[in-house]
């Protein structure tokens, strides 16, 4: 299958080149020519384990990847989760479920991808006979960089670098990503917000000049945020997985609509369920949780994309971001495919911070996609009232989500069951989920961790626990503008 660049001016062969290259030389993202349909595959689908679900809608994409060695990777990629699985949905309440997509090694659901990416990468590479070593740059609200440090730590042949905002992370998730082991990964915390280490990450993987000087020196970019289809495609599957499991368990008949509430920030993780939708997965809404950064709630509100706003730091971190990467690919539809359209209104992002879609791309963005927003204030009730009433353990995106979800039901009074993603546990996040069922602060992050599982019935994570006596391996913090320095330093470091 080929695959194009939003923006028109690239094309590759296959899906080996577009997530060995991670984004499109004109600063778009690779799309799949097509859509692989499986409505008729469904039915034979219901009562296959995850790893096989997995690598069925993968390997649709995937078509020059040896199948069986792929299926071999993606049940060792998934043995990293509690028991094999890393989807498991629970019935919260009549019509209302979660798949919980936090049980894998760092305790967020970019594991899904990013336990599964490393091979991806590496056996593009031999597809393609690639020599040069591969270096990752990856921007991160917090859950990323863990996740793609694990995944690609002491990788043959790949080296990582990971950016994070200084003061954007919990800490929690600051001090998995300072005490990450391993010969080939660099991890630095950036003096600005998400947007910041993300554009100066974006402009570097699009600078001529130091893709050239890599290139001499035998290093090539690559990335591992969503931006790459290799991390989206593995998050295609789970909304097959929720659905088919849902069949397999009687609670729907197969052919029925669901709905799915997704916790957004750069739109990857939603944008795959749009992708499954397309792939004629029975999915009627598709609904977008923002928080207080609510710049998608407004554009599907009223077609206006407008990053021009005050920024917010608040308890869901994997969220604070105002440019939303993956909605271009969205946009990219919207328009009808046509990249020149697409890239005139990238154009105006990057110049006026906005742009404008019209009436009828609006409708068409609405049939699809229902969008809402949640507050602090509603965050922490949400965590509140779903362990009163539900006897349930929300971490702050989920509860982002979960409240997004009632707003959903009450006003569209959509019948039809719906699925919550929830994206985190609750112990990466442990101060604010305490803080919302105590409403006292507690400044250390292990002590809230432990009071929390006293009052909860879930259990601390191992991955929690050891962290504590981890040693901080990165304690570098740089200004936005010394990152490109930093990067060309790494790459060129033995
Ligand atoms: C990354 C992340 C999100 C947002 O997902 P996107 O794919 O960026 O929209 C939500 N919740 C958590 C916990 C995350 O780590």
């Amino acid at each position: 299958m080929k695959f194009i660049s939003t923006r028109g001016k690239d094309v590759v062969d296959c899906a080996a080149a577009a997530i060995t290259k991670g984004l499109a030389n004109d600063g778009g993202l690779f799309v799949p020519e097509y859509f692989p349909d499986f409505s008729d595959k469904l039915e034979t689908m219901v009562e296959l384990d995850y790893a096989k679900i997995a690598s069925m809608v993968i390997g649709s994409y995937l078509g020059e990847y040896n199948q069986e060695k792929l299926y071999n990777a993606c049940v060792k990629a998934y043995s990293t989760f509690t028991e094999n699985e890393p989807a498991p949905v629970v019935k919260i309440r009549d019509n209302t479920y979660i798949t919980e997509l936090f049980h894998g090694p760092t305790l967020a659901f970019k594991d899904v991808a990013l336990t599964l990416l490393p091979y991806l990468m590496r056996e593009g590479a031999n597809i393609l006979g690639i020599k040069e070593e591969i270096l990752i740059l990856v921007a991160t609200s917090g859950d990323t960089g863990k996740a793609a440090l694990e995944g690609f730590k002491n990788a043959n042949g790949i080296k990582i670098m990971v950016f994070y905002p200084s003061e954007g992370v919990s800490d929690m998730q600051k001090l998995q990503m300072r005490t990450q082991e391993g010969n080939n990964v660099n991890v630095v915390a950036v003096k600005g917000n998400f947007d910041d280490c993300q554009t100066a990450v974006k402009n570097i993987f699009s600078s001529k000049q130091i893709n050239a000087k890599l290139k001499e020196n035998g290093v090539v970019f690559s990335s591992a945020n969503s931006i790459n289809f290799g991390r989206l495609v593995p998050q295609i599957a789970y909304y097959f997985s929720s659905y088919l499991s849902l069949v397999s368990s009687g609670e729907i008949n197969l052919g029925d609509k669901i709905n799915f509430v997704v916790p957004t920030g750069n739109f990857g993780n939603i944008l795959a369920g749009y992708y499954a939708k397309r792939m004629g997965l029975p999915i009627d809404k598709l609904v977008c949780a923002s928080n207080s950064n609510n710049v998608l709630t407004e554009f599907f509100a009223n077609g206006t994309y407008d990053a021009n706003r005050e920024f917010y730091k608040t308890m869901s971190p994997s969220m604070d971001i105002l440019i939303s990467s993956n909605l271009e690919r969205f946009i990219f539809e919207l328009c009808d495919r046509d990249s020149t359209k697409t890239a005139t209104i990238m154009q105006s992002l990057k110049s006026e911070g906005k742009y404008t879609i019209s009436q009828s791309q609006l409708n068409l963005a609405e049939d699809i996609f229902f969008a809402g927003f949640c507050d602090e204030e509603e965050c922490l009730d949400t965590i509140n009232n779903v362990f009163e009433e539900d006897g349930y353990l929300l971490d702050t995106h989920t509860a982002v989500a979960f409240k997004v979800c009632q707003e959903f039901v009450d006003y569209t009074d959509n019948k039809n069951s719906t699925v919550v993603l929830s994206t985190a546990s609750p112990y990466k996040f442990a101060q604010s989920v305490l803080y919302a069922l105590e409403g006292k602060k507690t400044a250390d992050a292990f002590k809230a961790s432990i009071k929390l599982e006293s009052l909860s019935a879930f259990e601390i994570p191992e991955q929690i626990k050891e962290l504590k006596t981890k040693p901080v391996i990165f304690n570098n913090t740089i200004d936005r503008q010394d990152v490109e320095k930093s990067v060309i330093d790494f790459a060129l470091k033995n």
